[in-house]
């Protein structure tokens, strides 16, 4: 497979796990970046290798074999992601493209040695679940800081921006994965609140709100 060939198995399968079952030429061709004519292209490849179903004026969609080929990509990506931040000490905003490359590097030895090397991490820096060596992968239910109702705790288990401005005001405010998170209040006007985490209460925007993910603790 050619890395142009994984990153649209990768895109469609992307465009699935955010509800889009059934992605159109153009869905796609957005996600990556290029031109709805060179997706046509690429979906009769992928098709005639069985790796991907095309249904004339709806769309495309993953086969089986498809999806579990793009599950392994994924794998290899956050894998290569964890190791980047655990091991080499980068920043989290540094990492995903360096992964875009790592991603296609073919050796199931490699990747699996990785895996045992980082103790088979669950998650990635950014919350994304790692699929397993066998392909299971189990996806995470979150929501987002700002639909959580006053009151409610959850824990802090992704993040919606990967900008380096973002990532400073984590930093500043202590804010990480795994943080345990309080909404204390609410403002109605502009939906920013107040939270409390370990202890020490501050306001946030709507706009900080909404880019964290919170997994809600029962
Ligand atoms: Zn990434």
């Amino acid at each position: 497979m050619t890395n142009s060939e994984e990153n649209h198995i990768k895109a469609i399968f992307h465009l699935s796990e955010e509800g889009i079952k059934i992605a159109s030429t153009n869905e796609i061709a957005k996600r990556m970046n290029t031109r709805p004519s060179s997706v046509t292209d690429m979906i009769k490849k992928l098709s005639k290798k069985g790796l991907v179903n095309h249904k004339k004026y709806k769309g495309t969609f993953l086969t089986t074999k498809g999806k579990k080929r793009a599950l392994q990509i994924v794998r290899k990506h956050r894998l290569w992601e964890t190791f980047m931040v655990e091991k080499l000490k980068f920043n989290w905003d540094e990492v995903h493209e360096i992964a875009e490359q790592l991603e296609h590097i073919n050796s199931e030895k490699l990747i699996n040695k990785l895996d045992e090397f980082l103790g088979f991490p669950k998650v990635d820096p950014h919350g994304d679940t790692i699929p397993k060596r066998d392909g299971s992968y189990e996806k995470q239910e979150k929501i987002r800081l700002s639909e959580l109702p006053i009151g409610n705790v959850g824990v802090c288990v992704g993040l919606g921006d990967s900008s380096t401005a973002f990532f400073r005001f984590l930093d500043k405010y202590k804010i990480a994965l795994g943080s345990t998170i309080k909404v204390l209040s609410k403002e109605e006007f502009d939906k920013s609140m107040d939270i409390s985490i370990s202890g020490k209460s501050f306001h946030i925007s709507h706009q900080i709100a909404y880019n964290l993910y919170i997994n809600i603790k029962h």
